[in-house]
């Protein structure tokens, strides 16, 4: 058996969790699933596979019963600093690359201190919607909106930023056209205008979204920087049929961003295979595989590992938790990503299609090198 519990992981897309970590169950189970409709809070999270397996690893680590309330009591009388300690150093860390724009900084520990208490280096994505929204809100004219942003986007690891992450999937589509300035200026008045009703704003404005990302792609390229874009499952308003990651032929074809290496997030899921393909067949794509969200189960979790190592390179594929909200997300992300990936490569060695030095290498690759290589940490 390959052994990889003692591996540190390089964990490539993960968020910040909340400093208040005191929560009742039903709070604790709204993070264990993407739906929004409280039904499924209240009623369906206790029956997923995901939860009930989860339940059983949270009570081994807190030494009680696998009971919720019996977890959640041991939890709750632990305060949140020693429980993200306690979880983040079991879980072997050497870098969580973090996304600190969800949840709202104010209600999370920063990354400075995620790195101090887990005893683990971090480095930040930037979020191109959000700063988006920031600037059209900020700006009236689009030209000058156009200059600040780029300006924004320019020197970007000097200013303590590894990637860029889009969540376009969830707003247009990963289908993002060429549009011209003057429908880009139309779409800016009409984001204007609802922003102003509204006094916020939720950038879905296809011209304009699409033009400022081509706008960061361009940056991108100059930095050789990589760019995080959410596929598959996410959020639940996102339209699925617009995240398969196939529709960023156009993006990917262009040569003159050839330099900026794209990273699809989620395994793709479930275009898990279309994904692995995109990263075995362009030399600047790299596929996550992500161990915490979204919440399936182990058989699931084999079948995408397998199917992305059965096509696509080690060095094009990355470990990530996507763990959010509660610190046991990050560890438990890094427990599972290890056995599953330490099984399949047991099958492999099995199949004699690769020995166990070559096994130990390829997972090398997937649960930190080939981070370290493209974010150049
Ligand atoms: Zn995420």
């Amino acid at each position: 058996m390959l052994d990889l519990s003692h591996m540190p992981v390089i964990d490539n897309h993960c968020h910040p969790v909340l400093l208040n970590q005191q929560m009742d169950a039903l709070q604790f189970r709204s993070y264990f699933t993407e739906a929004t409709d409280a039904s499924f809070p209240e009623k369906h999270v206790r029956n997923s596979i995901y939860y009930t397996w989860f339940l059983r690893q949270a009570a081994k680590f807190y030494g009680c019963a696998a009971r919720e309330e019996e977890i959640l009591a041991v939890r709750n009388s632990i305060d949140a600093d020693a429980l993200l300690e306690r979880l983040l150093e079991a879980a072997h860390i050497d870098t969580l690359i973090l996304d600190p724009a969800y949840p709202l900084s104010d209600q999370c520990y920063t990354p400075d201190r995620m790195s101090e208490l887990g005893h683990c280096h971090t480095a930040k994505m930037l979020r191109l919607e959000t700063l988006m929204q920031q600037f059209i809100l900020a700006h009236d004219d689009f030209d000058d909106l156009l200059e600040h942003y780029s300006t924004e986007l320019s020197n970007i690891r000097e200013r303590g930023y590894c990637a860029f992450k889009s969540i376009v999937a969830y707003r247009t589509g990963l289908n993002i056209e060429q549009w011209s300035k003057d429908e880009a200026v139309a779409s800016f008045a009409e984001a204007r205008v609802s922003a102003i009703r509204s006094g916020r704003l939720r950038i879905a404005h296809k011209p304009l979204l699409d033009y400022l990302l081509r706008i960061a792609f361009h940056k991108a390229a100059e930095q050789q920087l990589p760019v995080q874009f959410h596929t598959g499952y996410g959020d639940s308003d996102t339209d699925m049929r617009l995240g398969n990651p196939l529709h960023l032929r156009d993006v990917l074809e262009q040569p003159e961003y050839r330099s900026m290496q794209v990273v699809l997030l989620h395994e793709s899921y479930p275009y898990c295979q279309l994904g692995a393909y995109l990263a075995a067949i362009y030399p600047h794509v790299y596929f996550d595989l992500s161990y915490t969200i979204p919440f399936v189960d182990k058989l699931e979790m084999l079948a995408f590992t397998r199917q992305a190592l059965g096509v696509a390179p080690a060095s094009k594929l990355m470990f990530s938790t996507d763990g959010i909200d509660v610190p046991e997300m990050h560890w438990v992300g890094a427990m599972r990503g290890r056995s599953i990936i330490g099984q399949v490569l047991d099958e492999l060695i099995d199949a004699d299609e690769i020995d166990q030095e070559q096994a130990y290498h390829l997972a090398q690759f997937i649960l930190r090198d080939t981070a370290r290589t493209v974010y150049r940490l």
